[in-house]
């Protein structure tokens, strides 16, 4: 028998995929997590039904959302990620030489277990247990009010602004962040399709962009999310991804990041410029 699922991704679109295997089903105190084996993307994180990672795409998302603010801060030591249960984020975070600590806030202590076992190879720093790697099971929100003027980069890798992650894309929270960076920190946050969601992301820019100085917004790629365009919005205190110098990066082992992608991703088309006006 054929197994296909659907992520619904707006009360009109949908994303179908051929299932060969439901791998795990369960549920947590937050949501409902499971992992499939599909066809087109490979082995598939889905939580509450929406699709969180694939084996397929992951790289784009994960080397694109923590190395173009690592990148832009000239000597990033202490990180933060929120969310990123999977494990992604932080695998490419502990990659950069310059980082000593890497706190990664995961509400959702299933969302890991599950990903050790069934995503080793995004999971990786979390299985081997990385040096640099701080894990703590807790809600991101209350971990960001209680820090101040102590992290370099901040990556809030969160699933949509539904259940557990809503609170993180409110003024308070963004705030909180901005607090709890350095004087020349840097913040980072997914900001999903902008064909789909520009209510979303014209609130996140405006809330953002009052707080921090430098505020851009950069492009990916992503095959398994909305309309296969995502983007990221980053806040900086003083550092601007646009005026960086390229020519002294170190390249690491990525397979879609390198030194053209790292300014290039901000160059926006122009009915994106429109919805940021
Ligand atoms: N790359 C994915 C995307 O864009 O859909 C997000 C992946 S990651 C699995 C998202 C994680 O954020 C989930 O594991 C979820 O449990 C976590 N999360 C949601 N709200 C949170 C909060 N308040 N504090 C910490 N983690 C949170």
């Amino acid at each position: 028998m054929e197994l296909w699922m659907t992520e619904f991704q707006t009360k009109n679109l949908g994303l179908t995929t051929r299932i060969k295997e439901t791998l795990y089903s369960g549920k947590s105190n937050f949501q409902d997590i499971a992992v499939v084996e599909s066809e087109q993307f490979g082995r598939m994180l889905v939580l509450d039904g929406v699709y969180q990672t694939s084996i397929f795409d992951e790289f784009v998302y994960h080397e694109m959302i923590a190395h173009i603010p690592l990148f832009t801060h000239p000597n990033p030591k202490n990180v933060l990620v929120i969310g990123g249960g999977d494990g992604g984020s932080i695998r490419e975070v502990v990659k950069h030489p310059t980082v000593e600590k890497a706190v990664m806030v995961e509400i959702d202590g299933l969302v890991v277990e599950v990903s050790k076992k069934y995503l080793p190879e995004i999971a990786e720093a979390m299985i081997t247990n990385h040096p640099k790697l701080d894990l703590r099971i807790d809600d991101g929100l209350k971990h960001i009010a209680e820090i101040e003027d102590h992290y370099d980069v901040i990556i809030v890798d969160c699933s949509d602004p539904i259940g557990p992650g809503e609170g993180l894309f409110t003024y308070e929270f963004y705030k909180n962040v901005n607090k709890a960076l350095k004087a020349d920190g840097i913040f980072v946050q997914q900001t999903e399709s902008p064909f789909i969601h520009t209510e979303l992301i014209q609130r996140a820019w405006k809330d953002i962009s009052s707080l921090f100085p430098i505020t851009r917004l950069y492009l990916a790629p992503i095959p398994l999310y909305p309309s296969g365009t995502h983007c990221f919005t980053l806040g900086s205190k003083v550092h601007d991804p646009l005026t960086l110098d390229t020519g002294k990066m170190t390249e690491l082992n990525t397979r879609y990041h390198n030194k053209d992608i790292q300014k290039s991703c901000f160059a926006l088309p122009n009915f994106i410029q429109k919805i940021l006006k």
